[in-house]
């Protein structure tokens, strides 16, 4: 569905990616481990259409994406759910969903998806009205979700999912993070809880300074030891 090759994004002088190529297939949770600065942000908003590419290509379904738009990125179906949430503040939870999808027009289908998000996270429906900003982190993270979900992605993007959540928050946002894949939206997703990443996944990544050194089914990461010891706190 998603295959990068050999992209490369600058930040002024600073390379941030030298060269990273992967593939997400459809269907799949790929998660993209590595230590702060590797670049993982870096991939996520370069496929987003937030950074630019200095060379290299992203095709999605087979189509060049590199310099497109955000906005035409995101029309295509790739919906991006950032790190630290990010919500809008000023507005009420039932407004956050609904600028989500503010390039679809089928009115219709839009109320019961907000419905079927209203499902997902009860304690969203019981504050509807309530302001974005007033939220606990939690409920942020379950709006940030359920908001990227309102453009239909194919494809979801999170970063950071579990960043400052509560230990039981985090294993309800993961069950819900696979949930959406075994309903058939492909994710791919950026986590520093390594160890809970690498046993969801279908596929990992290891990004280190820019540079992918490591790919292969969760476990094989989780068995290698360099990865344990540097990620995993393991010996
Ligand atoms: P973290 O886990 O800390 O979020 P990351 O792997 O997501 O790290 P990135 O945010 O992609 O890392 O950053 C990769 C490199 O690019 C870092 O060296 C960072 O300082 C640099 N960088 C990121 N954004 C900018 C920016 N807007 N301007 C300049 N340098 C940047």
């Amino acid at each position: 569905m998603l295959e990068i090759k050999n992209l490369v994004c600058r930040y002024g002088k600073v390379t941030a990616l030298k060269g990273v190529s992967l593939k997400v297939p459809a269907n799949s949770l790929v998660v993209l481990v590595g230590a702060n600065g590797a670049g993982k942000s870096t991939t996520l908003r370069a496929i987003s259409g937030l950074v630019p590419a200095a060379s290299g290509s992203i095709l999605f379904n087979g189509e060049e994406i590199t310099g497109r738009t955000a906005s035409r990125i995101l029309s295509l179906g790739i919906a991006h759910c950032p790190e630290g949430r990010r919500v809008f503040g000023q507005m009420t939870v039932l407004e956050n969903l609904e600028v989500g999808c503010y390039l679809r027009k089928d009115t219709a289908l839009i109320r019961q998806d907000i419905d079927h998000i209203f499902g997902l996270f009860p304690r969203l429906a019981e504050r509807r009205k309530q302001i974005a900003g007033t939220l606990s982190g939690g409920e942020q993270q379950m709006l940030a979700i359920g908001r990227a979900m309102m453009s239909r992605p194919k494809l979801i993007m999170f970063d950071e999912p579990s960043l400052g959540l509560a230990p039981n928050i985090v294993s309800q946002t993961f069950d819900i993070i696979k949930g959406i894949r075994d309903a058939g939206t492909t994710v791919l997703m950026v986590e520093q809880n390594a160890f809970a990443a690498l046993d969801m996944c279908n596929h990992a990544y290891l990004l280190e300074a820019g540079s992918m050194v490591l790919e292969g089914p969760g476990e094989k990461l989780i068995n290698d030891p360099h990865v344990r010891e540097a990620y995993l706190g393991a010996g």
